[in-house]
């Protein structure tokens, strides 16, 4: 008889490795391990402590979440319907120059604590006091690439500042917390960090062995303000002075040319689509369809509940997808199952993770979802994959594994007090509206 730690039975399984599924299916967890996928005929006779009578649920990867700034969950519904411009230079900057530790880790605490709701297991991050989201994500019990950001505008001495605090996080969270903690650089942008202090970043992460997550092409006016500048655009520049030679991160890509996505898809550049944000900022559609025929890996992002509302993947993935239904004026772009893999595999891949999460297969880490398909939205049940992105929401969610533990079972938490948790983002979030700079 073979021993485990957690068994999962009676669900069906959408192991994202192939588009098939399992019916009647079992995972057995032994560590932090996937230690069996499969029928529950050909399970054998596996014996757990903790058993979970998963019947009538689907069972998939934990959701990944590859763009955020998690600690910004506290500026939710803060600036709405405003240019982006407007919205980080009147509302945005000016709250977070007031911004203390304790209110990041107020609102990356509320942030954590949503996504574990919502089924997204995995997310990526970049925001100042990131040791602040590190000590949330500590907590809460989710696996993340952090990264201190880097915003130089124009003040030298204040970008060299924040380069090398952003390496000291870096080399003090590496594989921190079990190994749920990864890190990254992260430049804000092109147009906020000068060529110099780019490339420096860039060194800085190879020598580390590190990715760099930054947001790129995000919105036309600074587009245009940049092509002033050097001539030519965001992606042709990063690619002169060699800042995609590594593994990279780039949210957003919606101004792109037909040779930026060349150079994107020739450099290998991971491109993160977050069709939320982009249209409540009226920003554009970033063409995902002529992305992935040119080879790109394009996984997807929230952006941070300032500019989003929530942090739901579900939500997310629905209105990618629908979203490039409606640019290319094709219901064929972008099935379910891809949609999917978007959120999954590829978004494995574009953290550098993909041995280790995004499908559900013997050997990789146990981060595993449980959706109840029970509930009246996904009831019939004629297709598994289209129920998952056009009729499910975050509250779906029943149970949600990582690393081997059970986070949340049957909805009630075992890492983190909820009602704690919103207690003090109520606080912390009433408090900074009035304070002074
Ligand atoms: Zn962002």
């Amino acid at each position: 008889m073979e021993e485990a730690d957690i068994l999962i039975t009676g669900c069906t399984i959408l192991p994202m490795s192939s588009k098939m599924t399992i019916q009647d299916g079992v995972i057995a967890v032994k560590d932090n391990k996937i230690v069996f996928v499969g029928k529950r005929s050909s399970a054998g006779n596996i014996h757990a402590e903790k058993k979970i009578d998963a019947r009538g649920k689907v069972a998939l990867p934990g959701l990944v979440n590859c763009h955020t700034h998690v600690a910004m969950t506290l500026f939710r519904g803060i600036a709405e319907d405003k240019p982006l411009n407007v919205w980080l230079r009147r509302h945005i900057w000016p709250l977070e120059a007031k911004l203390k530790k304790e209110d990041a880790y107020a609102g990356a605490l509320l942030g954590c604590l949503e996504m574990l709701k919502n089924g997204i297991t995995c997310f990526a991050d970049m925001y100042f006091c990131e040791d602040m989201v590190a000590k949330a994500v500590s907590e809460s019990g989710l696996r993340a690439v952090l990264a201190e950001g880097i915003i130089e505008a124009g003040n030298k001495t204040k970008g060299e500042q924040m380069l090398s605090k952003s390496i000291e996080f870096a080399k003090k969270f590496y594989g921190n917390t079990n190994g749920r903690i990864y890190v990254m650089l992260a430049p804000h942008a092109a147009y906020s960090c000068s060529p110099e202090l780019l490339q420096k970043i860039r060194e800085n992460a190879s020598k580390l062995e590190i990715g760099v997550h930054i947001h790129l092409a995000e919105s036309a006016e600074m587009f245009k303000e940049l092509e002033a500048n050097y001539g030519c655009s965001e992606v042709e520049f990063l690619d002169k002075i060699g800042f995609f030679e590594g593994h990279t991160l780039a949210a957003h890509c919606i101004n792109l040319s037909d040779m930026d996505r060349r150079i994107l898809a020739g450099r290998g550049v991971n491109v993160v689509y977050v069709p939320v944000s982009n249209m409540k900022l009226g920003l554009g559609i970033a063409r995902i369809k002529e992305l992935i025929e040119l080879g790109v890996n394009v996984a997807m992002g929230t952006d941070s509940p300032a500019s989003n509302n929530v942090l739901d993947m579900f939500e997310t993935m629905k209105f990618g997808t629908l979203l490039q239904k409606l640019a290319y004026m094709n219901p064929e772009v972008l099935p379910a199952y891809e949609t999917l893999k978007m959120a999954t595999v590829n978004g494995a891949k574009a953290l550098g993770l993909e041995r280790s999460i995004g499908t559900l297969e013997t050997g990789k880490k146990a981060d595993v979802i449980l959706v109840d398909f029970s509930k009246p939205n996904l009831k019939p049940l004629h297709d598994v994959y289209a129920n998952i992105i056009y009729a499910c929401h975050g509250g779906d969610v029943d149970t949600v594994v990582v690393d081997g533990k059970i986070l949340m079972e049957q909805r009630q938490l075992n890492t983190l007090n909820e009602r704690a948790v919103i207690e003090k983002a109520e606080r912390h979030a009433a408090n900074l509206l009035p304070r002074k700079p």
